[in-house]
Protein backbone atom coordinates (compact mmCIF):
# COMPACT_ATOMS: atom_id res chain seq x y z
CA UNK A 1 0.00 0.00 0.00
CA UNK A 2 1.81 3.45 -1.02
CA UNK A 3 1.60 6.18 1.68
CA UNK A 4 -1.46 8.26 2.04
CA UNK A 5 -2.62 11.26 4.34
CA UNK A 6 -5.27 11.35 6.66
CA UNK A 7 -7.77 14.36 7.73
CA UNK A 8 -10.81 14.46 9.96
CA UNK A 9 -13.03 16.84 9.15
CA UNK A 10 -15.50 18.34 11.39
CA UNK A 11 -18.06 20.60 9.37
CA UNK A 12 -19.78 19.79 5.72
CA UNK A 13 -17.88 22.82 4.19
CA UNK A 14 -14.43 21.75 5.33
CA UNK A 15 -14.93 18.16 4.34
CA UNK A 16 -15.51 19.59 0.93
CA UNK A 17 -12.46 22.17 0.94
CA UNK A 18 -10.49 19.30 2.05
CA UNK A 19 -11.26 17.40 -0.89
CA UNK A 20 -11.39 20.34 -3.54
CA UNK A 21 -7.82 20.74 -2.59
CA UNK A 22 -6.37 17.79 -3.20
CA UNK A 23 -7.78 16.02 -6.10
CA UNK A 24 -6.56 12.41 -5.46
CA UNK A 25 -8.48 12.39 -2.05
CA UNK A 26 -11.13 10.59 -1.04
CA UNK A 27 -13.94 10.83 1.50
CA UNK A 28 -13.64 7.93 4.26
CA UNK A 29 -16.77 6.63 5.85
CA UNK A 30 -16.84 3.50 7.55
CA UNK A 31 -13.89 2.52 5.41
CA UNK A 32 -15.28 -1.08 4.80
CA UNK A 33 -14.88 -1.02 1.27
CA UNK A 34 -12.24 1.67 0.33
CA UNK A 35 -9.53 0.36 2.84
CA UNK A 36 -10.00 -3.08 1.26
CA UNK A 37 -9.97 -2.01 -2.31
CA UNK A 38 -6.56 0.14 -1.10
CA UNK A 39 -5.12 -2.59 0.41
CA UNK A 40 -5.36 -4.87 -2.83
CA UNK A 41 -3.95 -1.36 -4.76
CA UNK A 42 -7.85 -0.91 -6.63
CA UNK A 43 -8.16 2.68 -4.76
CA UNK A 44 -4.77 4.69 -4.08
CA UNK A 45 -5.33 8.13 -2.77
CA UNK A 46 -3.25 10.28 -1.86
CA UNK A 47 -5.67 11.58 1.42
CA UNK A 48 -8.43 10.13 2.70
CA UNK A 49 -10.83 12.90 4.57
CA UNK A 50 -12.80 11.26 7.50
CA UNK A 51 -16.19 12.31 7.29
CA UNK A 52 -17.64 10.49 10.41
CA UNK A 53 -17.24 13.38 12.89
CA UNK A 54 -19.77 15.59 10.58
CA UNK A 55 -23.14 15.93 12.08
CA UNK A 56 -24.92 14.07 9.77
CA UNK A 57 -25.31 10.84 11.51
CA UNK A 58 -29.21 11.69 12.42
CA UNK A 59 -32.61 10.58 11.28
CA UNK A 60 -35.06 13.17 10.98
CA UNK A 61 -39.28 13.34 10.71
CA UNK A 62 -39.02 15.58 7.49
CA UNK A 63 -42.17 18.28 6.93
CA UNK A 64 -43.20 16.39 4.22
CA UNK A 65 -44.24 13.33 6.35
CA UNK A 66 -41.10 11.02 5.60
CA UNK A 67 -37.16 10.84 6.47
CA UNK A 68 -34.09 12.63 6.29
CA UNK A 69 -31.12 10.03 6.91
CA UNK A 70 -27.76 11.45 7.36
CA UNK A 71 -25.01 10.29 5.61
CA UNK A 72 -22.82 9.30 8.56
CA UNK A 73 -25.51 7.11 10.18
CA UNK A 74 -24.53 3.59 10.17
CA UNK A 75 -26.34 0.31 8.80
CA UNK A 76 -26.48 -0.64 12.32
CA UNK A 77 -28.86 2.55 13.46
CA UNK A 78 -30.68 2.58 10.34
CA UNK A 79 -31.77 -0.76 10.23
CA UNK A 80 -32.59 -0.46 14.34
CA UNK A 81 -34.17 2.85 13.85
CA UNK A 82 -38.29 2.31 15.19
CA UNK A 83 -39.54 4.93 12.42
CA UNK A 84 -37.61 2.99 9.95
CA UNK A 85 -38.90 -0.44 10.63
CA UNK A 86 -42.31 0.88 11.28
CA UNK A 87 -42.66 2.60 7.74
CA UNK A 88 -40.05 1.20 5.90
CA UNK A 89 -39.61 -2.42 6.85
CA UNK A 90 -38.28 -3.76 3.74
CA UNK A 91 -35.18 -1.01 4.58
CA UNK A 92 -34.45 -2.33 7.78
CA UNK A 93 -34.53 -5.83 6.50
CA UNK A 94 -32.27 -4.78 3.45
CA UNK A 95 -30.02 -3.55 5.59
CA UNK A 96 -29.87 -6.33 8.04
CA UNK A 97 -30.05 -8.69 4.84
CA UNK A 98 -25.91 -7.22 4.44
CA UNK A 99 -22.27 -8.05 5.82
CA UNK A 100 -22.39 -8.60 9.53
CA UNK A 101 -23.09 -7.00 12.82
CA UNK A 102 -18.91 -5.63 13.16
CA UNK A 103 -19.33 -4.08 9.53
CA UNK A 104 -22.67 -3.03 9.77
CA UNK A 105 -21.40 -1.45 12.98
CA UNK A 106 -18.68 0.39 10.83
CA UNK A 107 -20.59 0.99 7.33
CA UNK A 108 -22.21 4.72 6.98
CA UNK A 109 -25.00 5.38 4.78
CA UNK A 110 -23.09 7.51 2.23
CA UNK A 111 -20.43 4.85 1.83
CA UNK A 112 -23.26 1.68 1.29
CA UNK A 113 -24.44 3.60 -2.01
CA UNK A 114 -20.59 4.59 -3.43
CA UNK A 115 -19.50 0.31 -2.60
CA UNK A 116 -17.69 -0.85 -5.94
CA UNK A 117 -18.81 -3.88 -7.12
CA UNK A 118 -17.47 -7.47 -6.11
CA UNK A 119 -16.68 -8.49 -9.32
CA UNK A 120 -13.46 -10.92 -9.46
CA UNK A 121 -11.92 -9.48 -11.74
CA UNK A 122 -12.21 -5.56 -10.50
CA UNK A 123 -10.71 -6.50 -7.52
CA UNK A 124 -7.89 -8.19 -9.25
CA UNK A 125 -5.34 -5.87 -10.44
CA UNK A 126 -3.64 -8.07 -12.32
CA UNK A 127 -6.46 -8.95 -14.25
CA UNK A 128 -7.72 -6.35 -17.01
CA UNK A 129 -11.08 -4.61 -16.11
CA UNK A 130 -13.08 -1.88 -18.30
CA UNK A 131 -13.92 -0.33 -14.56
CA UNK A 132 -10.83 -0.19 -13.13
CA UNK A 133 -8.60 0.28 -16.37
CA UNK A 134 -10.95 2.11 -18.87
CA UNK A 135 -10.49 -0.15 -22.35
CA UNK A 136 -8.50 -2.46 -20.91
CA UNK A 137 -11.43 -4.94 -21.65
CA UNK A 138 -13.82 -7.52 -19.72
CA UNK A 139 -12.67 -10.53 -18.82
CA UNK A 140 -16.22 -11.27 -17.12
CA UNK A 141 -18.07 -11.54 -20.51
CA UNK A 142 -16.18 -15.13 -21.69
CA UNK A 143 -15.26 -15.78 -18.24
CA UNK A 144 -16.76 -16.37 -14.57
CA UNK A 145 -20.26 -14.43 -14.91
CA UNK A 146 -22.37 -16.62 -12.78
CA UNK A 147 -23.63 -13.88 -10.40
CA UNK A 148 -23.26 -10.78 -13.32
CA UNK A 149 -26.04 -8.87 -14.68
CA UNK A 150 -29.07 -9.70 -16.39
CA UNK A 151 -30.40 -6.40 -17.22
CA UNK A 152 -29.15 -3.10 -18.29
CA UNK A 153 -25.44 -4.62 -18.92
CA UNK A 154 -23.07 -3.39 -22.15
CA UNK A 155 -20.60 -5.15 -24.32
CA UNK A 156 -18.11 -3.13 -21.46
CA UNK A 157 -19.24 -4.58 -18.35
CA UNK A 158 -21.86 -6.96 -16.85
CA UNK A 159 -21.04 -6.30 -13.37
CA UNK A 160 -23.84 -5.64 -10.68
CA UNK A 161 -23.88 -3.40 -7.67
CA UNK A 162 -23.76 -4.84 -4.34
CA UNK A 163 -25.93 -2.86 -2.35
CA UNK A 164 -28.88 -4.36 -0.27
CA UNK A 165 -29.72 -1.30 1.07
CA UNK A 166 -29.71 0.83 -2.51
CA UNK A 167 -32.67 -1.51 -3.65
CA UNK A 168 -35.13 -0.90 -0.75
CA UNK A 169 -33.97 2.63 -1.46
CA UNK A 170 -34.98 2.28 -5.25
CA UNK A 171 -38.52 0.68 -3.97
CA UNK A 172 -39.35 4.11 -1.75
CA UNK A 173 -38.24 6.95 -4.33
CA UNK A 174 -35.47 8.06 -2.43
CA UNK A 175 -33.90 11.35 -2.79
CA UNK A 176 -29.68 11.53 -2.29
CA UNK A 177 -28.76 14.58 -1.20
CA UNK A 178 -25.18 16.01 -1.22
CA UNK A 179 -22.99 19.16 -0.64
CA UNK A 180 -20.44 20.93 -3.55
CA UNK A 181 -18.10 23.72 -3.38
CA UNK A 182 -21.07 25.43 -5.46
CA UNK A 183 -23.98 24.35 -2.48
CA UNK A 184 -26.18 21.61 -1.60
CA UNK A 185 -27.56 19.29 -4.71
CA UNK A 186 -30.03 16.61 -4.59
CA UNK A 187 -30.14 13.67 -7.15
CA UNK A 188 -33.65 11.00 -6.93
CA UNK A 189 -31.91 7.62 -7.10
CA UNK A 190 -33.28 6.50 -10.30
CA UNK A 191 -30.86 8.86 -11.66
CA UNK A 192 -28.12 8.29 -9.33
CA UNK A 193 -26.72 5.03 -10.62
CA UNK A 194 -25.37 6.00 -14.68
CA UNK A 195 -26.05 3.23 -17.24
CA UNK A 196 -23.18 1.54 -18.05
CA UNK A 197 -23.09 2.08 -21.65
CA UNK A 198 -18.95 2.49 -22.78
CA UNK A 199 -18.34 4.12 -19.23
CA UNK A 200 -18.29 1.34 -16.28
CA UNK A 201 -15.67 3.26 -14.96
CA UNK A 202 -18.23 6.02 -14.14
CA UNK A 203 -20.62 4.85 -11.97
CA UNK A 204 -23.15 7.82 -10.44
CA UNK A 205 -23.64 11.21 -11.88
CA UNK A 206 -22.92 13.11 -8.61
CA UNK A 207 -20.50 16.14 -9.72
CA UNK A 208 -16.79 15.99 -9.11
CA UNK A 209 -15.71 15.96 -5.05
CA UNK A 210 -19.57 16.24 -4.02
CA UNK A 211 -19.77 14.82 -0.26
CA UNK A 212 -23.28 12.75 0.30
CA UNK A 213 -24.82 14.32 2.92
CA UNK A 214 -28.14 12.30 3.49
CA UNK A 215 -31.24 10.40 1.75
CA UNK A 216 -34.68 11.69 2.20
CA UNK A 217 -37.46 9.13 1.69
CA UNK A 218 -40.43 10.69 0.80
CA UNK A 219 -43.90 9.45 2.94
CA UNK A 220 -45.43 6.26 1.17
CA UNK A 221 -48.04 4.23 2.99
CA UNK A 222 -47.14 1.49 0.74
CA UNK A 223 -44.24 0.92 2.28
CA UNK A 224 -45.14 -0.40 5.72
CA UNK A 225 -46.35 -3.72 4.27
CA UNK A 226 -43.01 -4.13 2.31
CA UNK A 227 -40.27 -6.99 2.57
CA UNK A 228 -36.45 -7.26 1.22
CA UNK A 229 -35.99 -11.17 0.14
CA UNK A 230 -32.08 -12.25 -0.89
CA UNK A 231 -31.04 -15.06 -2.46
CA UNK A 232 -27.74 -15.71 -1.35
CA UNK A 233 -25.24 -18.91 -1.49
CA UNK A 234 -24.53 -18.89 2.02
CA UNK A 235 -26.99 -18.52 4.54
CA UNK A 236 -25.48 -15.17 5.85
CA UNK A 237 -22.32 -12.76 5.35
CA UNK A 238 -22.53 -12.95 1.17
CA UNK A 239 -23.73 -10.88 -1.24
CA UNK A 240 -27.12 -11.57 -2.82
CA UNK A 241 -27.73 -13.57 -6.06
CA UNK A 242 -30.79 -12.08 -6.66
CA UNK A 243 -32.68 -9.90 -4.27
CA UNK A 244 -36.24 -7.91 -4.15
CA UNK A 245 -37.85 -4.92 -2.22
CA UNK A 246 -41.47 -5.02 -2.81
CA UNK A 247 -44.01 -2.84 -1.06
CA UNK A 248 -47.81 -4.23 -2.23
CA UNK A 249 -51.37 -1.89 -0.67
CA UNK A 250 -54.27 -4.24 -1.95
CA UNK A 251 -57.90 -3.37 -1.10
CA UNK A 252 -60.87 -5.52 -1.92
CA UNK A 253 -58.67 -7.83 -3.88
CA UNK A 254 -57.52 -5.05 -6.45
CA UNK A 255 -54.01 -3.69 -6.87
CA UNK A 256 -53.72 -0.17 -5.57
CA UNK A 257 -50.12 0.26 -5.46
CA UNK A 258 -46.79 -1.62 -5.73
CA UNK A 259 -43.21 -1.13 -6.10
CA UNK A 260 -41.02 -3.44 -6.91
CA UNK A 261 -36.75 -3.02 -7.11
CA UNK A 262 -34.47 -5.73 -8.10
CA UNK A 263 -30.72 -6.07 -6.44
CA UNK A 264 -27.71 -7.84 -7.92
CA UNK A 265 -29.22 -8.36 -11.12
CA UNK A 266 -27.76 -4.95 -13.13
CA UNK A 267 -25.34 -2.25 -12.18
CA UNK A 268 -27.61 -0.39 -10.18
CA UNK A 269 -31.12 -1.21 -8.29
CA UNK A 270 -33.26 -2.22 -11.11
CA UNK A 271 -36.62 -0.58 -10.39
CA UNK A 272 -39.16 -3.02 -12.08
CA UNK A 273 -41.65 -0.04 -13.43
CA UNK A 274 -43.09 -2.22 -15.96
CA UNK A 275 -44.40 -5.05 -13.32
CA UNK A 276 -45.68 -2.26 -11.57
CA UNK A 277 -47.73 -0.82 -14.48
CA UNK A 278 -49.57 -3.66 -14.92
CA UNK A 279 -50.03 -4.78 -11.93
CA UNK A 280 -51.11 -1.74 -10.80
CA UNK A 281 -55.41 -1.88 -10.77
CA UNK A 282 -55.25 -5.43 -11.16
CA UNK A 283 -56.64 -8.50 -9.33
CA UNK A 284 -53.49 -10.40 -6.91
CA UNK A 285 -52.49 -13.72 -7.20
CA UNK A 286 -49.41 -15.68 -8.60
CA UNK A 287 -51.03 -15.97 -12.08
CA UNK A 288 -51.10 -11.81 -12.20
CA UNK A 289 -47.69 -11.67 -10.36
CA UNK A 290 -45.90 -14.15 -12.88
CA UNK A 291 -47.02 -12.45 -15.70
CA UNK A 292 -45.35 -8.75 -14.55
CA UNK A 293 -42.36 -10.54 -13.73
CA UNK A 294 -42.41 -11.89 -17.25
CA UNK A 295 -42.94 -8.67 -18.75
CA UNK A 296 -40.28 -6.76 -16.70
CA UNK A 297 -37.47 -9.78 -17.11
CA UNK A 298 -38.15 -9.82 -20.95
CA UNK A 299 -35.49 -7.18 -21.00
CA UNK A 300 -33.23 -9.70 -19.75
CA UNK A 301 -30.01 -10.64 -21.67
CA UNK A 302 -28.53 -13.85 -19.64
CA UNK A 303 -24.67 -14.37 -20.45
CA UNK A 304 -24.41 -18.50 -20.68
CA UNK A 305 -23.97 -19.30 -16.74
CA UNK A 306 -26.28 -16.53 -15.02
CA UNK A 307 -29.33 -17.72 -17.11
CA UNK A 308 -30.54 -18.87 -13.66
CA UNK A 309 -30.83 -15.25 -12.83
CA UNK A 310 -34.22 -14.83 -14.75
CA UNK A 311 -35.89 -18.13 -12.90
CA UNK A 312 -34.92 -16.44 -10.13
CA UNK A 313 -36.43 -13.18 -9.80
CA UNK A 314 -39.74 -14.95 -11.38
CA UNK A 315 -39.73 -16.81 -8.45
CA UNK A 316 -39.17 -14.03 -5.93
CA UNK A 317 -41.63 -11.46 -7.65
CA UNK A 318 -44.31 -14.20 -7.10
CA UNK A 319 -43.29 -15.51 -3.85
CA UNK A 320 -42.85 -11.90 -2.02
CA UNK A 321 -45.87 -10.32 -3.68
CA UNK A 322 -48.15 -13.57 -2.48
CA UNK A 323 -46.69 -13.04 0.63
CA UNK A 324 -47.41 -9.44 1.23
CA UNK A 325 -51.29 -9.92 -0.45
CA UNK A 326 -52.10 -12.27 1.87
CA UNK A 327 -51.04 -10.40 5.10
CA UNK A 328 -53.36 -8.34 7.25
CA UNK A 329 -53.65 -4.57 7.14
CA UNK A 330 -52.82 -3.03 4.49
CA UNK A 331 -52.70 1.00 4.16
CA UNK A 332 -56.08 1.91 4.21
CA UNK A 333 -57.76 -0.89 5.59
CA UNK A 334 -56.55 -1.55 9.45
CA UNK A 335 -53.54 0.78 9.29
CA UNK A 336 -50.34 0.25 8.97
CA UNK A 337 -48.33 -3.93 9.39
CA UNK A 338 -45.36 -3.65 11.66
CA UNK A 339 -42.97 -5.93 10.26
CA UNK A 340 -40.32 -5.05 12.35
CA UNK A 341 -40.08 -7.92 14.27
CA UNK A 342 -38.86 -9.87 10.79
CA UNK A 343 -36.65 -7.24 10.42
CA UNK A 344 -34.99 -7.57 14.25
CA UNK A 345 -34.52 -11.64 13.62
C1 LIG B 1 -17.10 -9.13 4.07
C2 LIG B 1 -18.08 -8.12 3.59
C3 LIG B 1 -19.38 -8.51 3.31
C4 LIG B 1 -20.30 -7.56 2.87
N1 LIG B 1 -21.57 -7.98 2.56
C5 LIG B 1 -22.48 -7.07 2.10
C6 LIG B 1 -23.79 -7.46 1.73
O1 LIG B 1 -24.17 -8.63 1.84
N2 LIG B 1 -24.63 -6.49 1.27
C7 LIG B 1 -24.25 -5.18 1.15
O2 LIG B 1 -25.05 -4.35 0.73
N3 LIG B 1 -23.01 -4.80 1.47
C8 LIG B 1 -22.13 -5.70 1.94
N4 LIG B 1 -20.87 -5.31 2.25
C9 LIG B 1 -20.45 -3.97 1.89
C10 LIG B 1 -20.67 -2.96 2.97
O3 LIG B 1 -22.06 -2.75 3.10
C11 LIG B 1 -19.97 -1.70 2.47
O4 LIG B 1 -18.58 -1.95 2.53
C12 LIG B 1 -20.32 -0.52 3.31
O5 LIG B 1 -21.70 -0.24 3.28
C13 LIG B 1 -19.57 0.72 2.84
O6 LIG B 1 -19.76 1.75 3.78
P1 LIG B 1 -18.52 2.49 4.42
O7 LIG B 1 -19.05 3.61 5.22
O8 LIG B 1 -17.61 1.54 5.12
O9 LIG B 1 -17.82 3.02 3.10
P2 LIG B 1 -16.31 3.35 2.81
O10 LIG B 1 -15.57 2.09 2.59
O11 LIG B 1 -15.77 4.29 3.82
O12 LIG B 1 -16.46 4.15 1.44
C14 LIG B 1 -16.96 3.55 0.27
C15 LIG B 1 -16.94 4.59 -0.85
O13 LIG B 1 -17.85 5.64 -0.54
C16 LIG B 1 -17.17 6.91 -0.51
N5 LIG B 1 -17.84 7.67 0.55
C17 LIG B 1 -18.05 7.31 1.83
N6 LIG B 1 -18.82 8.21 2.46
C18 LIG B 1 -19.08 9.21 1.54
C19 LIG B 1 -19.83 10.42 1.58
N7 LIG B 1 -20.49 10.82 2.67
N8 LIG B 1 -19.87 11.16 0.45
C20 LIG B 1 -19.23 10.78 -0.67
N9 LIG B 1 -18.50 9.64 -0.76
C21 LIG B 1 -18.45 8.86 0.34
C22 LIG B 1 -15.73 6.59 -0.22
O14 LIG B 1 -14.86 7.59 -0.72
C23 LIG B 1 -15.58 5.28 -1.00
O15 LIG B 1 -15.38 5.55 -2.36
C24 LIG B 1 -19.92 -6.22 2.72
C25 LIG B 1 -18.62 -5.81 3.03
C26 LIG B 1 -17.70 -6.74 3.46
C27 LIG B 1 -16.30 -6.29 3.77
S1 LIG C 1 -17.88 -7.05 -15.45
FE1 LIG C 1 -17.23 -4.91 -15.22
S2 LIG C 1 -16.12 -4.97 -13.30
FE2 LIG C 1 -16.17 -7.08 -14.05
S3 LIG C 1 -14.39 -7.39 -15.40
FE3 LIG C 1 -16.03 -6.68 -16.70
S4 LIG C 1 -15.67 -4.47 -16.78
FE4 LIG C 1 -14.61 -5.20 -14.97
Amino acid sequence: MREFGYQRAFDVPGAVALLGAEPEARYLGGGTNLVDLMKTGVERPALLIDVRELPLDRIEATDAGGLRIGATVTNSDLAAHPEVRRRYPALAQAVLAGASGQLRNMATVGGNLLQRTRCGYFTDVAKPCNKRVPGSGCPAIEGEHRNHAILGASAHCVAVHPSDMAVALAAFDAVVTYETADGPGELPLAEFYRPVGDTPHLETVLPAGALITGIVLPPAPVAAVSRYRKVRERASYAFAIGSIAAALDVRDGVVQEVRLAFGAVASRPWRAREAERLLTGGPVGAEAFAAAADAELAAARALPDNGYKVTLMRNLVVAVLSELSELPGAPGESGTTDLSGEAAR
